[in-house]
């Protein structure tokens, strides 16, 4: 399945006022930009707007503002500075969203301009895709661009608001991100491998769903996979593991099953007698975790056999770590299963907000052969949901 939404390729943008939705929702620390990934991100597109002529005007929210006011500490202003920085553009920046002050500020722009808004979340009308929010922001463009991968799930007064009075189109990473994680889906180069892990079952169930249905294998590993111990009737100790959904984990292996898709679970652990960064791994296997023991990452012998089904994969998708990474003595697997990754010449697609920290932390990033910018948006197409922000788009 190709994207069939227009892009900016497809319309004329000279000399136009483009409105721009980007997602400059980056992590700061005291007011400078700590992790600019996004903002880079976001500059493909917005270079072919400047070099094509039009006037661009981006807006993003970042944070969580309360929604009553300007919050100096989410304004931005940085994230702003930071796309100056990258790019050697001129960017200006405005602190005003909806008012008189931003009005302006679009009225002054010339052709090849880039002007910033100030955060759209200073007014709480815009989660609620208030229309006069999304009219106050249509009436600054005459073209309407979507590039928010990350919020594109989103049915927000920025998101969606504009295609309601505006032509509106995708730019560069919505159009890469959406074509990436659904082709893989539809026409995997097999085998496709795919590894599922995180804290929690219940979190992922759309996702392992999807998965069955699409993969050769599925390697589970992580807090989630105590679950499906249990719904082999095994123990689990301490481990994390949800009684409610014990059985619905059964069922998956059963499906996957009838299916032929192959599921690798742990066959050993490292595990600790308590949750915490000063906690000391000892190795047990998967039939042997004593009860005042925790499952904290997958063990040596585990890593080894997921290591191996990744070397025979043509596709692989990631999502969720294999145990506690955030600690050193528990991110062994999921480094280990990082660098197997790296390693194989396969094509890789990673999502999930803690499974790109995890790569970004190895610094293995660009080994992958796609990094998704999206959390949410991300698991939302790997479910097979439709993401709001692209059905508001024109069809290409
Ligand atoms: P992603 O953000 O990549 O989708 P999740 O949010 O589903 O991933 O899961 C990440 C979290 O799962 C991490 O904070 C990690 O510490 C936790 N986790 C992984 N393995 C375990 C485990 N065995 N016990 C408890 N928590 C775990
Ligand atoms: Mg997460």
């Amino acid at each position: 399945m190709a994207f069939t939404k227009k892009t900016v390729r497809d319309i004329d943008v000279d000399g136009k006022r483009v409105l721009m939705r980007v997602d400059f929702n980056v992590p700061l620390k005291d007011g400078v930009v700590t992790d600019d990934t996004r903002v880079r991100a976001a500059i493909p597109t917005i270079q072919y707007l400047k070099e094509h002529n039009a006037k661009v005007i981006l807006m993003s929210h970042l944070g969580r503002p309360k929604g009553d006011g300007p919050e100096p500490a989410l304004s931005l202003k940085p994230a702003a500075d930071k796309l100056a920085e990258l790019t050697g553009y001129d960017v200006k920046f405005v602190d005003d969203t909806y008012g008189e002050k931003a009005a302006a500020a679009v009225a002054a722009l010339e052709p090849g301009d880039i002007l910033v808004l100030e955060n759209v979340r200073f007014d709480k009308r815009e989660k609620k895709n208030d229309p006069e929010i999304a009219k106050t922001l249509a009436s600054y463009g005459d073209v309407f661009v979507l590039d928010a991968f990350g919020t594109a799930h989103r049915a927000q007064g920025s998101v969606v608001g504009p295609a309601a009075y505006l032509p509106a189109v995708a730019g560069f990473l919505l159009e890469k991100e959406v074509d990436t994680l659904t082709s893989i889906f539809a026409e995997p180069e097999r085998p496709f491998v795919a590894i599922v892990g995180g804290s929690k079952v219940s979190s992922k169930i759309g996702v392992l769903d999807h998965l069955i249905d699409s993969a050769d294998t599925l390697i589970i590993g992580g807090g989630m996979a105590y679950t499906f111990f249990l719904a082999q009737g095994m123990s689990v100790g301490n481990s994390l593991k949800e009684e409610d959904w014990v059985e619905r984990a059964g069922e998956m292996l059963k499906k996957a099953e009838e299916k032929g898709v192959k599921i690798l679970l742990p066959v050993d652990n490292r595990v600790a007698d308590h949750f915490g960064e000063d906690a000391v791994p000892e190795v047990v296997t998967s039939d042997a975790i004593p009860d005042d023991r925790e499952g904290m990452d997958i063990g040596p012998e585990t890593e080894k056999l997921y290591a191996e089904a990744i070397q025979g994969a043509k596709t692989v998708f990631w999502n969720g770590p294999m145990g506690v990474f955030e600690f050193d003595n528990f991110a062994h697997g999921t480094e280990a299963v990082a660098r197997a990754i790296a390693d194989s010449d396969c094509t890789s697609i990673i999502g999930g907000g803690d499974s790109v920290a995890a790569i970004n932390k190895f610094g293995l990033a660009d080994k992958m052969s796609w990094i998704s910018t999206g959390g949410g948006a991300s698991m939302e197409l790997v479910e097979g949901k439709a993401l709001p922000g692209v059905e508001a788009l024109l069809d290409a």
